[in-house]
């Protein structure tokens, strides 16, 4: 999961965010959708997770979202339909890295489940706080032992971080799209990992899938199509440059930086 993130704060209200990346959450109200179609509608059911037991207790309620369902197919349609929906989930990116390792990681869970993740646009906050963009999840059906492995992108949460991605980010309009596929494939790395941890923050999960991220999405469009890289992700590439892109010092100073905190909360 990946998160809108400042350096000021550490605080789950919007615009301000903080690293909780919960990977096994109680999802509710969610709208499930298969690769290759993208919708925003109302809640139909509620998914509960393989080990709901040690997952947090939930936040009391659901925060509000600002924005009207119109409002976020409009956004989805102008900002992400093109890049998520058309080319991401039909692996015809113009950047041939990122269709490969997706391939290789969609045939990965579909060797665990038989069928793709089912990629969701929620049309919700995430649970526990208005900061998380995406977060990949795995549910089994009690009854049939059916293992769904899916993806979510809070939309809320990303229009937020559209409002404020060039003053506060240096994101640009044209930018923005770039930095939900890498959410969109930090997930997918989450979701393809058979050794699932249901820790509300797994540190050594969240450095294994942000090292894919970095090998596999980010290097490729730095180094072979020359996309910048801005907020978390642009931190983690450097740590992971400037470590000889492996893992070092600098690296683990900047997991702790944006995670540290969170893996307190799950004493
Ligand atoms: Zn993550």
């Amino acid at each position: 999961m990946r998160e809108a993130k400042t350096n000021q704060r550490r605080t789950l209200k919007p615009k301000k965010s903080s690293s909780i990346e919960p990977r096994h959450i109680i999802l509710t109200a969610l709208a499930l959708f298969m690769l290759g179609a993208i919708v925003l509608t109302a809640p139909k059911q509620q998914v509960t997770t393989e080990q709901p037991a040690r997952v947090p207790p939930a936040a009391p309620a659901t925060n509000a979202v600002p924005y009207t369902e119109a409002e976020m197919h409009r956004f989805w349609d102008e900002n992400l339909k093109q890049l998520i929906e058309v080319q991401w989930l039909n692996k015809k990116l113009p950047f041939q890295e990122i269709n490969d390792r997706f391939r290789v990681l969609t045939d990965s869970i579909k060797s665990i489940t038989g069928t793709n993740p089912a990629i969701i646009a929620s049309p919700y906050y995430h649970t526990h706080s208005t900061s998380v963009l995406g977060q990949a999840g795995r549910e089994t059906n009690r009854l049939t032992g059916t293992v769904q492995v899916s993806i979510t992108l809070y939309i809320p949460t990303i229009m937020d971080y559209h409002k404020h991605a060039l003053n506060k980010f240096g994101i640009s309009a044209g930018h923005f799209p770039i930095t939900v596929l890498v959410t969109a494939m930090h997930e997918l790395e989450h979701a393809a990992h058979p050794h699932e941890n249901v820790a509300m923050t797994d540190l050594s999960e969240e450095s294994r899938a942000w090292q894919e991220t970095c090998r596999h999405t980010i290097d490729p469009l730095v180094v072979n199509h020359g996309v910048p890289m801005f907020g978390t992700e642009a931190s983690f590439y450097k740590a992971w440059v400037n470590d000889g892109r492996r893992t070092g010092q600098a690296w683990t100073n900047n997991l702790y930086r944006l995670y540290g905190p969170l893996a307190i909360m799950k004493r």
